[in-house]
């Protein structure tokens, strides 16, 4: 049996306290480089403001790409300050590509966007690597939970 993801340049594996699952590349990726698409169903932008799922990606000023299946592999990839790959829209696609050159072993992560930051990460600290060599632990319990 042939395993969708054999050749592929990731797996999903365990990541950072409090990250849950990420995504790592199992060979050096070229900056550049395509990594992933981050797939699912279409749904309007009306709809998506309606949805709880966190996995949504605005296409355009119409649609949005709901992303919460288990088959988008790239769901799993964690946001990070300092990121090694961007997603970009190619072609009404999304698409997540190495923003510089990648290391075996290494997580893979993109800015997931001020918006969604302000939303969902801030209150409870920001887990990146940068952003965890920068603020001591102590500080980051302090945040607001709110
Ligand atoms: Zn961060």
């Amino acid at each position: 049996m042939t395993h969708p993801h054999e050749n592929a340049a990731y797996r999903v594996k365990r990541s950072g306290p409090g990250l849950g699952f990420g995504l790592f590349a199992t060979r050096p990726i070229r900056a550049g480089e395509f990594v992933i698409e981050y797939t699912g169903r279409h749904v309007t932008n009306e709809e998506a403001e309606r949805m709880t799922t966190r996995y949504l990606f605005e296409l355009d000023d119409r649609w949005t790409i709901d992303g919460s299946s288990r088959s988008n592999t790239a769901r799993y990839i964690n946001h990070s300050c300092d990121p090694n790959c961007e997603a970009e829209i190619v072609d009404g696609k999304i698409h997540i590509s190495a923003y510089r050159d990648i290391e075996a072993g290494e997580e893979i992560t993109y800015d997931y966007g001020e918006e969604y930051f302000d939303e969902f990460i801030r209150p409870r600290g920001c887990g990146c690597a940068k952003c965890q060599s920068e603020t001591p632990t102590s500080e980051l319990t302090k945040a607001p939970t709110a």
